[in-house]
């Protein structure tokens, strides 16, 4: 498991028990998509599927890599 907390992203390989590294709040899954998650996608020739999560307590954007 690697934490890399650059620029709001995070990878993880377990999804479980993800919390915001900001203020522990709860993440809910982010309507829209950053440019960020669409440049993972295309670097890692799809094979990495970012999803974005919103803090629901401060409103932080997560990308999390599986
Ligand atoms: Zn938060």
């Amino acid at each position: 498991m690697g934490l890399l907390d650059l620029d709001k992203i995070i990878v993880k390989r377990t999804i479980v028990g993800i919390r915001c590294p900001s203020c522990g709040g709860n993440l809910i899954e982010a309507k829209k998509k950053p440019f960020i998650a669409l440049v993972i996608k295309m670097i890692s020739f799809g094979r990495s599927k970012p999803k974005t999560y919103e803090c629901e307590n401060c409103k932080k954007r997560i990308v999390l890599l599986s």
